[in-house]
């Protein structure tokens, strides 16, 4: 198996830190990328309920012949599920969907305040880990107030939060408050959902290393300590998002990359004001 790069979580576990994501990819796409990942040394799946292919993510983590407690799978509780019973519930029927009798990660996907039901969720999911159906527990999208708030009630941190990062939009005060509380941080998006592979830096850094562009913009999310998803469905991309450990970016990549950072650099929905 391929070098595979590890964080240390707060609850004592740990997760690789490269993973494949599956937005947008159909139960039939997902059996055939998620078998090529873990053929090609990936050993962590990204999935949530809404994705709508927890089935095929079953299928491919079973057709790859890896053993299952080799490979790390995350899901995510859906909107529309929150609350103390229906999380439980949820989560349930998505390992049922999955094939499993537990998951590694299970996730809020997004706190949907307006709802005001994320901390009887995050309630379940700490009830989910004292029952072993999912053996850590984090959330996604969640603001630096809305995490003191589950921890302040509950004295349980989350493992992580899963978030919108990528160089032109690079949540440093979330980062901080992250680091204060002891939450590693996962990155969503973390190719700016391909529109970063064309930026000029990006290509410019690559053509150096004689590496692609998405081969960068992924050592720059693991020279970062982050938790990144890179999302493709093609094995050829599958295998060189995982071909990473061959190089470094030096100090003025870095800086470089940095300084990528935008005000309006946002790409998905805004945590705070989606209303899904
Ligand atoms: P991404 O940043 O991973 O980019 C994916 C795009 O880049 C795709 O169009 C793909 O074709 C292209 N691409 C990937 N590798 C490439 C390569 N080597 N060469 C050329 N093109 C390449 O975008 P994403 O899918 O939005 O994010 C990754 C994962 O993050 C998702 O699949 C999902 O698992 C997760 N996610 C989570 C949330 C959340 O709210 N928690 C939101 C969005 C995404």
């Amino acid at each position: 198996m391929s070098e595979q790069p590890i964080i240390q979580l707060n609850d004592h576990k740990s997760i690789p830190q490269i993973g494949l994501g599956v937005w947008q990819t159909p139960n039939d796409t997902a059996v055939i990328a998620v078998e090529a990942a873990l053929r090609n040394g990936y050993r962590h799946i990204d999935t949530a309920a809404i994705y709508g292919n927890e089935q095929g993510v079953g299928e491919g983590i079973r057709a790859s012949g890896v053993a299952r407690e080799q490979i790390y799978v995350t899901t995510k509780l859906w909107n529309d599920d929150q609350g103390f019973d229906s999380a439980l519930r949820a989560c349930e029927t998505s390992l049922k969907k999955l094939g499993t009798d537990y998951v590694d990660l299970y996730l809020i996907h997004w706190p949907s305040p307006h709802r005001g039901l994320y901390l009887d969720s995050w309630k379940a999911l700490v009830r989910l880990q004292e029952d072993g159906r999912a053996r850590s527990i984090g959330v996604s999208n969640f603001g630096a107030e809305q995490l003191e708030r589950i921890i302040g009630e509950t004295g349980v941190k989350p493992v992580l939060n899963q978030v919108e990062l990528h160089p032109r939009f690079q949540q440093r005060e979330l980062r901080e408050a992250h680091s204060r509380l002891g939450i590693a941080t996962q990155s969503w998006s973390p190719l700016g959902q391909g529109q970063l592979l064309n930026d000029a830096v990006v290509g410019g850094i690559a053509a150096k290393h004689s590496k692609t562009p998405a081969q960068v913009l992924i050592r720059w999310h693991l020279d970062h300590n982050f938790i990144v998803i890179p999302k493709s469905v093609t094995p050829l991309r599958i295998a060189e998002n995982f071909a990473v450990h061959d190089f470094r970016l030096d100090e003025d990549d870095r800086h470089q990359l940095d300084a990528l950072d935008s005000a309006d650099g946002r790409i998905g929905p805004d945590p705070n004001t989606a209303t899904f």
